[in-house]
């Protein structure tokens, strides 16, 4: 034994055998394309024989079968040399023809895992594909009243869903609360009455029974995009989850976030509200546009805008909204209200039915210059 191991205080390197060496992997193979009948017989032999070594190794693999191309997306956890190891025994089978291994923080949710966008179901319309879509309604539910004369409105106008909160994370504790339990069942209500599917948000575990019940989007507002136990609950559900990026998030962040649900629930549609700028701004927060396109490249999900929480002035949500569907935005979420200067709360920044009627002509204007519907 070397002198060294027995003086005190000295002792070998050893590796923390706790310390977790598996890593997250996506491991992207593309098949070769066959060029001869024989060729084309024996690929998808060769793709169910990359499948299944794949899922031996512990490893979630998915085919993307294209007219001439064949993807295989994998996400799984090994240790650095295992997935080295495994990144060599697939390059080596028959029909491959490239093999990709990235290591992110996040994975299910990157264009890498999955090329195609996912479109997000709600009610009739889709989220995610060609179609721009409009969710409206007020900051907050109020009174019934409020609500129906809102849906008529933005319904008229040609919104695809509603939206209202109940359960409101304010700034301050003496700022109104919402309406709570009170309110969704109102919310509830309105959904079967105007036709309109509902967006609210959530905010605490012990809600999801009743949203899920009452609602068709459970929005997670900014101050909860890092609510790691919520974002887990929300993977075991199948609504769909409208994630707000947090003020002081990175986009990479956003991803993470969205990661945590969409191991469980796919259906996460991502939108961005502004972020933290330089102090003495005109405007609530500063619009993150340039997320839209960046978001986009990294991501299948879909990516929508929310202009009025980002201005926080009613006269710049429409310029924005606008400026949004231009940059490639799936659509937007807007606050509006039948008497914004009375609101209970964000009265600055909600529209009246006329603008949202001008927000809406400029959308489809905009959506069509840049080859889309709403
Ligand atoms: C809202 O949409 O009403 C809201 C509170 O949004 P955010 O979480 O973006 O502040
Ligand atoms: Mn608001």
């Amino acid at each position: 034994m070397p002198p060294w191991q027995n003086r005190k205080g000295i002792r070998p390197l050893t590796i923390n055998p706790r310390f977790p060496r598996k890593e997250h992997y996506v491991v992207i193979i593309i098949m070769k394309h066959p060029t001869t009948p024989q060729e084309r017989d024996d690929i998808t032999q060769h793709i169910a024989g990359v499948r299944t070594l794949l899922e031996e190794s512990g490893f979630r693999a998915t085919v993307s079968q294209g007219v001439d191309l064949a993807v295989v997306g994998a996400v799984g956890k090994l240790e650095p040399e295992q997935a080295e190891a495994l990144t060599h025994r697939i390059s080596a089978m028959s029909g491959v023809q490239s093999v990709r291994r990235v290591s992110t923080p996040y994975k299910l949710v990157s264009r890498e895992y999955r090329s195609a966008p996912t479109l997000i179901p709600i009610n009739g319309v889709k989220v995610g594909g060609n179609q721009v879509v409009v969710i409206a309604g007020p900051c907050a539910a109020e009174s019934p009243e409020q609500l129906r004369q809102t849906a008529a409105a933005v319904k008229a106008c040609g919104a695809h869903a509603f939206r209202a909160g109940a359960f409101k994370p304010r700034s301050s504790p003496y700022s109104h609360q919402g309406l709570g339990e009170v309110g969704i069942v109102l919310l509830g209500q309105l959904r079967i009455e105007s036709g309109l599917p509902v967006v609210t948000e959530i905010t605490r575990i012990d809600q999801l029974s009743l949203l899920v019940e009452k609602a068709d989007v459970l929005q997670v507002g900014m101050r909860n995009m890092d609510n790691y136990e919520l974002l887990r609950a929300l993977a075991r559900t199948s609504k769909p989850v409208l994630l707000k990026r947090n003020t002081a998030a990175s986009l990479d962040q956003l991803l993470q976030a969205a990661e945590y649900v969409v191991r469980g629930n796919g259906q996460v549609i991502l939108c961005l509200r502004g972020i933290i700028g330089l102090q003495g701004l005109e405007t609530r927060a500063q619009a993150d546009l340039d997320a839209i396109p960046l978001l986009k490249a990294k991501t299948h999900l879909p990516v929508i805008f929310d202009p009025s929480h980002a201005a926080g002035r009613a006269d710049l949500v429409t310029p924005l909204s606008l400026a949004a569907i231009a940059a490639g935005a799936d659509g937007l979420i807007v606050e509006v209200h039948p008497d914004p200067a009375n609101a209970i709360s964000d009265n600055e920044q909600q529209l009246t039915f006329a603008q949202f009627g001008v927000l809406m002509r400029g959308v489809k204007a905009v959506a069509a210059a840049v080859g889309r519907t709403v």
